[in-house]
């Protein structure tokens, strides 16, 4: 369905810059920072708007751009050239590039905190589904169980930019591939000199460096799970990370009638019910909260809320399946639209830092 627009759209990078408004003084320093560039692109099976501020974000967006795309061959589950494909088809030591070793690296230390909920070797179950090939099925229970013994992380072995996984056991790094990409732009465009700017990689990830020129904060509007043209409601954030996690980002429906999701529990095998539809995860990085917005879509709210009060590191905004939002008390977040009205439970933590 999406295909078409997709392959137009991988096609054309689209690199427009303004100055700011003009003001009746001449340019002025104020006016010099405030001027936006914006890139888009199609890149990691979504559309991509980056929006940089100040004269270094051109030729900066530019470089962001080319490196989103190299990281998108070397992470891709479905591209049978990327570095994941290569270590997938190899039970021998592969060497892969340095993002790949620092992602994997990350990944491992991220999916040994956070309860087996998320698991980065699901790829023989998530390929069982359908969900890379788009050939949807809803595998049998027999089949799950199979593949399910393939899945265990302790399996993968990675010793500098080294990565062996044995037979059977497969990579899929689709949980914190765009969370990686999106701070890796943001230190790019830091390096090259842009103090503000905001990354939007397909919604579910959103970057954003210093806060906007004059000084205000980033308005993040949170997609209504079950209406793809409405929002839930608007966050205003700093400087850091917003990763959203739902099932509405890929499904598809059974012959039984049933909607299958594409964020599976790797305890079952089966796509995660665990009564939340949408889970946004604020932090300093795009990485871990990419990597903590899925763990917690599986986890439910009891689970995720528990996991939060160990933590000090991240603030939250949970959808449930019957319309309700809790959040953490950190969030500044304005409910709209169909969750104008909706009961709100503000989380506190127990305990004082
Ligand atoms: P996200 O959109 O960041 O929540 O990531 C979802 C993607 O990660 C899916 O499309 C799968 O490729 C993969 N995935 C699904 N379930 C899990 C899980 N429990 N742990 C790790 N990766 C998963
Ligand atoms: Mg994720």
């Amino acid at each position: 369905m999406k295909q078409l627009p997709a392959l137009l759209a991988a096609m054309i990078l689209l690199l427009s810059c303004c100055a700011a408004p003009e003001s009746p003084a001449a340019k002025d320093a104020v006016a010099e920072d405030a001027a936006v560039c914006e890139s888009q692109l199609f890149a990691m099976d979504t559309y991509m708007t980056l929006r940089a501020y100040g004269s270094a974000a051109p030729s900066a967006l530019a470089e962001a751009t080319s490196l989103i795309r190299t990281l998108d061959a070397a992470l891709s589950a479905a591209d049978e050239g990327s570095e994941i494909a290569a270590v997938n088809r190899s039970a021998e030591p592969v060497t892969v590039s340095d993002d790949t070793a620092a992602l994997l690296s990350r990944a491992l230390e991220l999916s040994g905190t956070l309860n087996g909920a998320l698991s980065l070797t699901l790829s023989p179950v998530i390929r069982a589904w359908g969900f890379v090939s788009r050939a949807y099925r809803v595998p049998g229970k027999e089949e799950i169980a199979g593949l399910l013994k393939q899945v265990d992380d302790t399996k993968i072995q990675l010793e500098g930019n080294t990565v062996t996984t044995p037979e059977g056991t497969e990579l899929d790094l689709g949980a914190v591939a765009k969370g990686y990409a999106a701070d890796r732009a943001a230190a790019l465009l830091q390096e090259r000199g842009v103090s503000a700017c905001i990354l939007n990689l397909g919604g579910s990830t959103i970057r954003t460096v210093g806060t906007k020129p004059d000084g205000s904060l980033w308005r993040i509007a949170i997609r209504d799970p079950k209406d793809e043209e409405h929002y839930a409601g608007t966050l205003l954030f700093g400087e850091g990370a917003v990763d959203t996690s739902g099932g509405y980002e890929r499904f598809f429906e059974g012959e039984d009638g049933e909607i299958y999701w594409h964020i599976l529990d790797p305890a079952t095998g089966y796509p995660a019910r665990s009564g939340l539809v949408s889970v946004t995860v604020l932090t300093g990085d795009a990485c871990t909260g990419d990597a903590l917005s899925t763990a917690l879509f599986v986890m439910g709210a009891e689970d995720a809320v528990a996991f939060w009060q160990t933590r000090r590191d991240f603030e939250f905004v949970f959808l449930t399946e019957t319309d309700d939002i809790l959040l953490s008390e950190g969030v500044q977040f304005t409910p709209q639209g169909r969750y104008a009205d909706a009961p709100i439970t503000v989380i506190r933590h127990e305990t004082d830092p």
